[in-house]
């Protein structure tokens, strides 16, 4: 299973937001053996929301959006994926159920609180108010990182693939004494090498087949100096 993930907000392209959320997606995202493709930070306007989630929906086999939820005037997540997929907004009665239940009257939320894309899979928000939904491969979460996890985590079944085995190895020489050596890793043992840099070079090492990982994380042990 291939995806990408959509962070929504103008506070991210800004700087005054971190993006923790699309790193925790991934994460959890690829434990599961799900590829992700793509993490791209998008602002809160309707049509470059419509725009990458129809090309993404296009593209990968699953889509998260986070970010832009709820009917303040500056998000406008849930607008931009129902335009994505044609589709009118509607209030969406189960949403409105729950509400209810975590003890919101109708009466008092904000117009368009529970307005949804029409046809789609209302997510409750276990911890905040304004719903997420899914839309066919579309993943629609709130922005709060409290919130986005908790949703998320009632979904996270839907995603599955090709769990790979990982290893790290720690080589205290530098980066470009190793060219060869990652060279005949991957040629060897068909193991995909990730060299990430500091002090010392983390070497990440993945495979699908934990024995050919830890043949290749032997042979790197062998041949480098490691810590
Ligand atoms: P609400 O329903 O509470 O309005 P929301 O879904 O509209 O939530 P946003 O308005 O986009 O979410 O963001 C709310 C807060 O969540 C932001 O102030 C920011 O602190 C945090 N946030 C949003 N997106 C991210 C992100 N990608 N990574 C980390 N924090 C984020
Ligand atoms: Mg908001």
């Amino acid at each position: 299973m291939r995806a990408g993930i959509l962070t929504v907000g103008d506070e991210l392209l800004a700087g005054d937001t971190v993006d923790t959320n699309g790193a925790w997606l991934a994460e959890q995202l690829t434990a599961r053996g799900v590829t992700v493709e793509r993490i791209t930070t998008i602002p809160d306007r309707t049509e470059t929301i419509a725009a990458l989630v129809t090309e993404y929906s296009d593209r990968y086999d699953a889509v998260v959006v986070t970010g832009g939820l709820g009917p303040t005037h500056d998000d406008v997540t849930i607008a931009g994926v129902a335009a994505a997929f044609d589709r009118e907004l509607r209030t969406d009665e189960r949403a409105l159920d729950w509400l209810e239940t975590d003890g919101y009257s109708r009466g008092d939320l904000a117009t368009g609180t529970a307005d949804l894309p029409a046809e789609s899979e209302p997510l409750h928000n276990e911890t905040g108010v304004a719903p997420g939904c899914v839309v066919e491969n579309v993943y629609v979460l709130p922005g709060v990182p409290g919130e986005m996890k908790a949703m998320f985590q009632t979904v996270a079944d839907r995603f599955a693939g090709t769990v790979r085995h990982v290893e790290h190895v720690t080589v205290d020489e530098p980066e470009s004494a190793l060219i060869e050596r990652f060279a005949r890793l991957r040629e060897q043992f068909g193991v995909k090498v990730g060299s990430y840099p500091g002090e010392s070079v983390r070497v990440k090492l993945e495979h699908e087949d934990e024995t050919v990982v830890r043949e290749a994380v032997a042979w790197l042990e062998a041949n480098a100096v490691v810590s």
